[in-house]
């Protein structure tokens, strides 16, 4: 699943946390947000989010 990051205020979308504020259960893709969702900070509207495009497969902490 993929982050997506508002282009207003800069907010990130991370699946893995949800949106608990909005009911929005862990785990749920951002493409299965409702379509009224906004951003939880500055209330821009799903149109306004652009996917993130993360690199490498894998997080790793131990790029010091
Ligand atoms: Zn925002």
């Amino acid at each position: 699943m993929s982050v997506y990051a508002c282009e207003v205020c800069g907010y990130e979308y991370r699946p893995e946390a949800g949106d608990p504020e909005h009911d929005i259960e862990e785990g749920t893709s951002f493409e299965d947000l409702p379509a009224d969702w906004v951003c939880p900070l500055c209330g821009a509207s799903k149109e306004d989010f652009e996917k993130v495009e993360e690199d490498g497969e894998e997080e790793s902490d131990d790029d010091m």
